[in-house]
């Protein structure tokens, strides 16, 4: 049960507490922050608000925990991140248990995410060793108008504090994508969980406490984005920003300082289907794609672009796999659970109501029952309507008929966004060609858009974000090189 057991530690009386120095402690705001249950919609757990001067002193302790780290040998950081990794997979039942009760999380896969996070906390390890045990020679010649006078070493280098904010959708498996990279570089870290999802991190950051990192190198403060969001991202600790999210992360880029970003936002991920396709292969990953976590996932499908000629029996296809999806709550697991709050209920029901004011076909009759939406194939949308171009997250997708593959990219093109893309056809010539030409960080070629798995390099163009994830590019991304050049009195020329 949260918060029982290895877990007691973290919570005083029903607060739960953040963590920095090594150590578990309340706010002194005497202020706590409720977690609201998307399926009941009563406060499920309450959280520490902190305040300004903490934020201050944790910065201050990550700034001093990261100057020993960066003394610690990379084989010990690894060894480290695979305890860690093996305490989160063994307490995965209770941070599991978080994640159904935070943001309703289907109980299965809130399983599958605190696992695949061990697993990614052990490839971080792994891979960082291998890349960061390597530097760069380079010899002065090479280069116009040079003798062989210098040699130039060349290594990467901690960045400092990392500050890593997730979003709701998957606290656990965000936080540990940008914790693992930032520790295996030899950075510290400063963790702000999304409220939604803030108890199953604060477990999840026990196990890191639990696997004796050093006093002050990890800490977690918790508290609304709203409230200490800008203290926190404009705060002169901070020496690296990683961020996934909505629109936050585009206000956050304006005004962060010099510091590198990595930024991970929304997405309108287009599915183009050919006359050609496999209908049965491109149904089932539509709904795998538009439907599974209720739609909140960025890389769901989220708008269909389907030739005309084969529309007719692709909707058909979905409309026979919507119906048997299972609608309830999280605990029964459910295909379709409540949407993490009634604010995004109802603004998926906004969208809902415009496309039906301009004439979609609804293949289902739309229902709602509190954060609950029965999930909806939106047919006959057209590019005037909302739905065409905003990210609903939640268990609608539309479907817009296309007439020729042009058309079908323009659409895909004239989204701000720029996350994935997926293409169905039988014609490898034309996949690449159309992969080619779609605006977005990745496509995937007869399959629905994925983040996994977590080491491919994962990024968006245009409003999608900045820099590019998956394990290598993290591990590069907070790191810089640093380089010390050897400058001979004559020149040497290496003999055999
Ligand atoms: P969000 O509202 O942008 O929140 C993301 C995080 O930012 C939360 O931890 C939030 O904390 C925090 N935050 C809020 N205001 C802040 C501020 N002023 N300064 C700093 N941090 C602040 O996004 P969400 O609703 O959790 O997640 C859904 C969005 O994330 C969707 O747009 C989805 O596409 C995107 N997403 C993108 C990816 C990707 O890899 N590209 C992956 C997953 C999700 P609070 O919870 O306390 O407000």
């Amino acid at each position: 049960m949260a918060g029982s057991g290895v877990f007691e530690d973290i919570i005083e009386g029903d607060v739960f507490k953040y963590y920095t120095d090594g150590e578990w402690k309340k706010s002194a705001s005497g202020k706590s922050v409720a977690i609201i249950n998307p399926t009941t919609r009563t406060t499920q757990y309450k959280v520490q608000a902190c305040t300004q001067e903490e934020v201050n002193k944790v910065m201050e302790s990550a700034k001093i925990a990261q100057k020993q780290w960066a003394k610690t040998p990379l084989w010990k950081r690894a060894e480290l991140l695979h305890k860690a990794a093996a305490i989160l997979k063994e307490h995965k039942a209770p941070i599991a248990e978080c994640l159904v009760k935070e943001i309703a999380k289907p109980a299965k896969d809130a399983v599958t995410e605190v696992v695949r996070s061990g697993d990614l906390i052990s490839y971080c390890a792994e891979e960082g060793v291998r890349i960061l045990g390597e530097g760069k020679f380079l010899v002065s010649d090479s280069f116009p108008g040079n003798e062989r006078t210098k040699y130039c070493l060349s290594s990467k280098i901690p960045l400092g504090v990392v500050l890593a904010i997730p979003p709701f959708n998957y606290p656990v498996n965000l936080a540990v994508s940008k914790i693992g990279p930032a520790l295996i570089a030899g950075n510290s870290l400063v963790l702000k969980p999304p409220t939604q999802g803030a108890v199953a991190c604060l477990h999840m950051v026990q196990c890191f406490h639990l696997a004796g990192f050093p006093k002050g190198l990890i800490n977690c403060v918790t508290g609304k984005g709203s409230e200490i969001g800008d203290f926190l991202t404009m705060h002169p600790g901070v020496n690296c920003i990683s961020f996934t999210g909505g629109d936050t992360g585009v206000a956050i880029s304006k005004k962060a300082g010099m510091v590198p970003l990595q930024m991970e936002l929304g997405g309108k991920d287009a599915c183009i289907v050919l006359e050609d396709a496999d209908l049965d292969l491109v149904a089932a990953n539509i709904i795998k794609g538009g439907f599974s976590y209720s739609g909140q996932r960025c890389t769901a499908v989220k708008v269909v672009l389907v030739m005309e000629s084969v529309a007719d029996a692709l909707v058909e296809k979905v409309n026979a796999k919507v119906a048997k999806l299972k609608v309830g709550p999280p605990e029964d697991n459910c295909d379709i659970t409540p949407v993490v709050s009634e604010s995004s209920a109802n603004f998926i029901e906004g969208l809902a109501k415009d496309a039906k004011a301009k004439g979609a076909t609804f293949c289902q009759e739309y229902k709602r029952e509190g954060n609950l939406i029965w999930p909806l194939l939106l047919d006959n949308v057209r590019p005037d309507m909302r739905i065409a171009w905003e990210e609903p997250f939640g268990p609608i997708v539309p479907v817009i008929r296309i007439n020729s593959i042009e058309e079908g990219i323009h659409h895909c093109n004239a989204s701000n966004f720029g996350l994935q893309g997926c293409v169905f056809t039988k014609d490898i010539n034309k996949a690449i060609l159309i992969s080619d030409a779609m605006e977005t960080g990745t496509v995937q070629i007869n399959s629905a858009p994925a983040r996994g798995p977590d080491h491919f390099p994962f990024q968006g163009l245009k409003d999608s974000g900045i820099g590019s994830q998956g394990i290598t590019n993290s591990i590069n991304m907070m790191t810089k090189i640093k380089s010390t050049v050897i400058n001979l009195p004559t020149p040497s020329y290496t003999m055999g």
